[in-house]
């Protein structure tokens, strides 16, 4: 499998501050705030039939999250959507993920980092389906409160609650952890954000203290295209028994429908499957 191949032995570029590196060769020195500190933001795009799906959209919430974080991002969305691009057509991928990453570099080492370099790379590779049969399990952790965390950035320290959250799905025999947030109302899970059909409706959490993905904007303009009502509103997990669809949307996970939360079922219905329709053809309308 490809994904057993180690992230750091693999051949092809990487777009490090400006210019292509061998892959093998994009290294940190361990002595690096973005480590130590989690002073870190990333993106996570996907690239179909050679077009990046919101690439500029993306772009902007890179600079976002840095500025969320206190820092600057030393490139323009055009020089980011460039650099992408250039990275993709260097690899040869016509479909493939991208990531793009902003950090604080190594020259101060302590909670204080003014003086630190703003360091930018953009890798990319093949990512087929982020889950399959997804079943869901509540999270170890919520999602903080926005008084408590920059909680509309992109940012590698937030991370560190869904992974755990994740790993203890797992150890459970589930895909992924739906995360609740500081209220109790339901969030997200780890790395994609969830939608429930009750009726014949859309109902999505409001994205008051988590990231509104950009995945999650375009599937609500795609439902309203096609006259289903979307409610953005406070859910209670108590509600998820009222469902009869649900799904989660994500630039990994793209729409997938969830078989299970806990105990309750849910079976792929007719608003997931025509939604899918949808975000498969426009993310492919340049080549239709
Ligand atoms: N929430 C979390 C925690 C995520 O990691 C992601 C993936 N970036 C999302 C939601 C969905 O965001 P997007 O649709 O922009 O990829």
């Amino acid at each position: 499998m490809a994904d057993l191949v180690p992230f750091d032995d693999r051949d092809g570029w990487i777009w490090f501050n400006g210019e292509f590196v061998p892959w093998r060769e994009a290294k940190l020195h361990v002595l690096t705030h973005g480590l130590h500190y989690a002073s870190c933001v990333f993106e996570g795009e996907r690239c179909y039939e050679g077009r990046i799906f919101k690439s500029s959209e993306h772009s902007q919430r890179l600079i976002d999250s840095g500025r969320m974080l206190g820092f600057e991002v030393p490139y323009t969305v055009a020089e980011l959507d460039a650099a992408k691009a250039a990275t993709v057509a260097k690899m040869g991928f016509k479909n493939c993920y991208v990531r793009p990453i902003a950090w604080r570099g190594s020259e101060q080492m302590g909670v204080s980092a003014q003086q630190t370099r703003i360091n930018v790379a953009i890798a990319c590779w093949e990512w087929g389906a982020y889950y399959r049969d997804l079943r869901l399990t509540r999270a170890v952790y919520d999602r903080p409160a926005p008084n408590t965390a920059p909680v509309h950035a992109k940012a590698a320290g937030l991370y560190m609650i869904c992974t755990i959250s994740k790993h203890a799905a797992e150890a459970k025999g589930f895909g992924d952890a739906l995360m609740l947030d500081w209220r109790g109302y339901v969030a997200e899970t780890t790395g994609a954000n969830i939608f429930l059909v009750i009726d014949g409706k859309l109902h999505t959490p409001k994205p008051d203290c988590f990231l509104n993905g950009i995945t999650r904007q375009t599937v609500i303009e795609l439902a309203k295209a096609r006259g289903i009502e979307v409610v953005e509103r406070h859910i209670k997990p108590e509600e998820l028994a009222r469902a009869q669809e649900i799904f989660v949307t994500g630039t990994a996970a793209e729409i997938t429908p969830v078989h299970a939360i806990d105990d309750l079922t849910y079976q792929t219905g007719p608003v997931t499957r025509l939604l899918l329709d949808d975000f498969h053809r426009l993310t492919r309308s340049h080549v239709a």
